[in-house]
């Protein structure tokens, strides 16, 4: 710094002078778009784009169990093994276990900390941290576990069937079943699914005996409710139970998978895909066990499938019988449609085209029957 006459230059005053360099400009640059994350320098703006794209894109992180994510407060019910478990898109896990504090994990440590927890609150953060520059990408979820152990399981369905299976439903004794003490602990989950189920039967057939004020159609809450718990359990019984409760439903999707119980697959047989080969009526001497209740209004549809399909001819005596349990008013919606599908595809089936147009046209619009239903309709009216 040039001084005049009487004006020092101070110590200070030199090491400020020090600190004040501007950086080498150094040659000209060519106009066009640096890269906030890295050195790249670009000339065209899409070029810039397609780089920021391709190199520094953060995803979402994500975790696939048994390959479907669960939503943010999901439940768990049976056991996973690694393999079950995929995490995409993530540096790492910060997980808190019951309450406890969070504790930052690597990816591997968290895939084996969900296939060991059998009965645990997860609060489940996935982090993508892999672009330094840039906030992290967050994914949340709470995972409860409550997976029982095949023996717990056995035990409330031992208790299921000594007070609902070999007695009378009534809403006491769905209370006894679930004071039982062999439902319980890790078994709870399970019990209470077949509870729901049972509650439904009751709310569906509305007993004399039992005051109900709740609405008729609440019957499909439980329903749903019971298939969405028992689905998960990998027991004979959750099968058989959940395969009625969709068959009571109207809801062929999982159609295919044989239950054991010859009615219903013969049913669901009937009723997804009429134009197959009907199940062979199994050998009547082997002797058979209740395992579960029923309602009435779909075991009503049981019968009627299995008394048709065993008919040689068809005769307007069987169009009446069907016309009075599609139009009685003591089943429900749902078990007029089947009455009127059964009707339909068992007319068809004995070549009696004729009879079967007078359902065909009332389900020709009621999925999923209109799958089959307007083709026949169609094929009726060339
Ligand atoms: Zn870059």
């Amino acid at each position: 710094m040039p001084t005049v006459g009487w004006i020092r230059e101070g110590d200070l005053d030199a090491f400020f002078e020090g600190t004040e360099r501007t950086p080498d400009p150094g040659p000209p640059r060519e106009p066009g778009y640096s890269c906030p994350f890295c050195a790249a320098h670009f000339p065209s703006q899409s070029e810039f784009q397609d780089h920021v794209y391709a190199k520094h894109r953060v995803e979402r992180p994500f975790i696939l169990l048994r390959g479907q994510e669960p939503s943010a407060h999901a439940v768990i019910r049976s056991p996973l093994s690694l393999s079950d478990i995929a995490v995409t898109n993530a540096s790492h896990a910060k997980v808190c276990l019951d309450g406890a504090l969070p504790q930052q994990v690597s990816i591997d440590t968290l895939r084996e900390t969900i296939a060991a927890t059998s009965q645990a609150e997860l609060n489940l953060e996935l982090v993508n941290a892999t672009e330094q520059r840039a906030a992290p990408v967050v994914t949340h979820y709470g995972l409860s576990f409550r997976i029982a152990q095949k023996a717990e399981l056995k035990r409330v369905e031992e208790a299921f069937g000594e007070i609902l299976v070999s007695e009378a439903i009534t809403r006491n004794s769905i209370g006894s079943f679930l004071a039982d003490k062999r439902t319980q602990g890790p078994g709870r989950e399970y019990a209470s699914g077949l509870a729901d189920y049972c509650l439904g039967i009751i709310i569906k057939e509305r007993p004399d005996g039992e005051s109900l004020t709740t609405p008729f159609s609440r019957y499909r809450e439980l329903y749903g409710r019971a298939l969405d718990i028992l689905k998960d359990f990998p027991r004979p019984l959750a099968r058989l139970i959940t395969c009625i409760i969709r068959f009571s439903l109207n809801n062929f999707e999982n159609g295919g998978g044989r239950t054991g119980y010859w009615e219903l697959d013969l049913a669901i047989e009937l009723l997804s895909n009429p134009g197959s080969a009907i199940l062979a009526c199994p050998n009547e001497s082997v002797t058979r066990r209740p395992v579960c209740p029923i309602d009435h209004g779909t075991g009503r549809m049981l019968e009627l499938s299995k008394h048709l399909t065993a008919q040689p001819r068809w005769s307007p005596i069987l169009d009446d019988e069907c016309r009075t349990l599609a139009q009685s008013g003591l089943l429900d919606v749902t078990d007029h449609q089947k009455a009127l599908a059964i009707w339909a595809a068992s007319a068809w089936r004995l070549g009696s085209t004729e009879c079967a147009l007078e359902p065909l046209t009332q389900i020709a619009e009621i999925y999923p029957f209109s799958r089959w239903a307007s083709k026949y309709l169609e094929q009726a009216s060339t």
